[in-house]
């Protein structure tokens, strides 16, 4: 059962469908509307029903053709039918990179993001890079900054790849992007292969995230990606790197990289530090005036740091601000 959203179908959907028609596979496709409103238990419902309907059982499958979206709902219905059964993921973002990576699947509750949801690891993580030519280029920039996050937590040779090759990125050459995914999937995939259900490694992938979630918390909707905001919040965490004894280098790379790729680096001037930093404090993360912070500590370094003041990271949001 292919699993895909209706921006996406149009596109790509008759393709795969041949194809596995081709390879002897029986399939069945479920559109389901673009956006973050898919993840709802309705539409989990709904693919369940079609699952049913359409006869599969545990040697079936289920693809996800499409981005994050698609990949954590169908993922969802893939762990939950019949106790779980095979998936696999065909991201066709950027960003679907990491979420593709990792198994968690979920879908949203109207009072919190991701909060249902399972363990469930794909078969098999497969890009067409092909279908990245028609991803509108502000989501290829706030995808990038998600590849580069992998570099600036896991691999400092990696970020220097990335600074050499932006340009090829940016205009989504072939090679250049096709080892970026791979570098990509690869840390994520050796991050959550030590920690599989987060016990402490797997919080370095949050890197930017504190400062990033707090972004799109207050920001109006549509005004931040998901990349944008975090791109903002791993320039602020190389600040608090660099407060805390991190090289200079730390912030000059990050900012320098992230400046390349053309995504923001500075929080909006209009943008209010005390709803930022209360949007904060509701985050898991938050206790008692001291924060739990994923900070780099070299290129390619960051460690979980569980007494950075509030304090600082306040004076850090106000440095952000242009
Ligand atoms: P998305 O799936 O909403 O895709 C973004 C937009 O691009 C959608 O409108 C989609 O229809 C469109 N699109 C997708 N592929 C296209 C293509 N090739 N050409 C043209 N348009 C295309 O969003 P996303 O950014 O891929 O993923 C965001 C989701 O991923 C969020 O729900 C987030 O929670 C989730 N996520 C999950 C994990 C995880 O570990 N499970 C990690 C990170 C993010
Ligand atoms: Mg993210």
């Amino acid at each position: 059962m292919i699993v895909t959203d209706d921006r996406v179908a149009p596109l790509y959907l008759a393709p795969l469908e041949r194809q596995l028609a081709d390879a002897g596979y029986a399939t069945t496709s479920v559109v389901v509307p673009g956006g973050e409103s898919s993840k709802s238990l309705a539409m989990f419902e709904k693919l369940l029903t079609a699952a049913l309907e359409a006869g599969l059982d545990r040697k079936s499958a289920i693809v996800a053709l499409g981005g994050g979206v698609v990949g954590d709902l169908a993922g969802f219905a893939a762990a939950a039918y019949m106790r779980g059964i095979k998936f696999v993921q065909m991201p066709t973002t950027i960003l679907a990179h990491d979420s593709s990576v990792g198994g968690k699947v979920a879908v949203n509750h109207p009072l919190a993001k991701n909060v249902i949801g399972a363990f469930h690891q794909p078969e098999l993580v497969l890009y067409d890079l092909d279908t990245l030519k028609t991803l509108p280029p502000r989501e290829v920039r706030a995808g990038l900054a998600e590849v580069i996050k992998e570099g600036l937590i896991w691999d400092a040779e990696f970020v220097s790849w990335c600074e050499e090759h932006i340009r090829e990125l940016l205009s989504l050459d072939r090679d250049a992007l096709g080892y970026a995914l791979y570098k990509g999937c690869g840390i994520k995939a050796e991050v959550v292969s030590r920690d599989e259900r987060e016990n402490d490694l797997r919080a370095i992938l949050n890197l930017g995230h504190t400062i990033g979630h707090a972004l799109e918390a207050v920001a109006g909707y549509g005004e931040l990606l998901h990349g944008e905001a975090i791109a903002i919040g791993m320039v602020g965490a190389a600040r608090l790197g660099v407060r805390l004894g991190a090289p200079q280098e730390v912030y000059e790379v990050t900012k320098r990289l992230l400046v390349a790729a053309g995504l923001p680096t500075a929080i909006p001037s209009h943008y209010d530090t005390d709803a930022i930093m209360k949007a904060m404090m509701h985050d898991k993360k938050f206790t008692e005036g001291t924060m739990l912070f994923v900070v780099p500590t070299a290129v390619g370094k960051v460690e979980l740091n569980p007494n950075v003041s509030a304090a600082m990271v306040r004076e850090i949001v106000d440095e952000l601000k242009r």
